[in-house]
């Protein structure tokens, strides 16, 4: 095969991201790893049909409308994938089963079957990787500024998956560096509206992650990833309403974990 015949996009395709307030003044960078749910042309419609595409399978519904809002609102440095996570999941390692899905919950998705090597790399090669050096080269300029960073990964989830009603209106998710999930989670709790998941409905791990433990936990940087209920932002007024919560919230929890860092600072010294 030639270089040619395997590429994926073309050169009139959209690009990979989307990136919004570069250089925005807010100590938070926000992440949309599922925010978009284009298909390279190349691959048609996967074998799904568009009522199959529009549902949450394909995409974080209501994820990159809020995050919009929420980077102009807070005035911070937002990157927003464009291509469906069914293309490649661009919250996983390619290396993982689940980078390329065959069936999503409980659809099969025929166009992701008998992938040749090559293919799988295209994916990878044009989607996931592009989008994941342009996260790196933003934290590096950043770091490079001597500017702080709190890495946000924003997420939604489907009310109902496999049958099961969830609960939660929001969840904080962490791994091994839990500091800014709990202070979200107890302002969060503090709003006495919302029932926040802890670890829920999912939590971060490496097979499961991409971007918290390689962006947030691997350079030190304090993290959350937040996972909001898809009905309660899937429309523009949902969309503001979280939007206006969490620019009121995300501010308190960063003086509250500066309060905490001086406060060790003065108990180790
Ligand atoms: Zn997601």
């Amino acid at each position: 095969m030639d270089s040619e015949s395997d590429k994926l996009l073309a050169a009139d395709e959209p690009a990979v991201f989307t990136v919004e307030r570069e250089q925005g003044n807010s100590p938070f960078l926000i992440t949309v790893d599922h925010g978009g749910r284009r298909l390279p042309r190349r691959l048609g419609k996967l074998g799904l049909s568009d009522s199959e595409l529009q549902r949450h399978i394909a995409w974080d519904i209501g994820a990159s409308g809020l995050s919009h809002r929420l980077a102009h609102v807070l005035d911070a440095w937002t990157i927003h994938q464009t291509y469906s996570r069914l293309v490649i999941d661009c919250n996983r390692d390619p290396a993982v089963e689940t980078s390329i899905v065959t069936v999503s919950e409980s659809t099969e998705i025929p166009g992701n079957k008998n992938l040749s090597a090559a293919e799988r790399k295209a994916r990878a090669d044009e989607i996931l990787w592009p989008y994941h050096r342009r996260i790196v080269a933003a934290l590096d300029a950043r770091k490079a500024a001597g500017r702080p960073t709190v890495l946000i990964a924003m997420h939604s989830f489907t009310p109902v998956f496999k049958g099961l009603q969830r609960p939660w209106h929001v969840g904080v998710l962490y791994n091994r560096d839990p500091r800014f999930a709990h202070i979200m989670k107890s302002l969060f709790e503090a709003e006495g509206d919302l029932v926040v998941g802890d670890n829920e409905p999912y939590a971060v791990g490496d097979a499961s992650d991409y971007t918290i433990p390689i962006h947030g936990e691997r350079r030190g940087l304090p993290h959350v990833e937040f996972e909001i209920r898809q009905d309660l932002i899937a429309e523009e007024a949902g969309q503001r309403a979280w939007a206006d919560r969490l620019a009121r919230l995300l501010p308190q929890a960063y003086a509250r974990l500066s309060d905490n860092r001086t406060t060790t600072a003065r108990t180790l010294s």
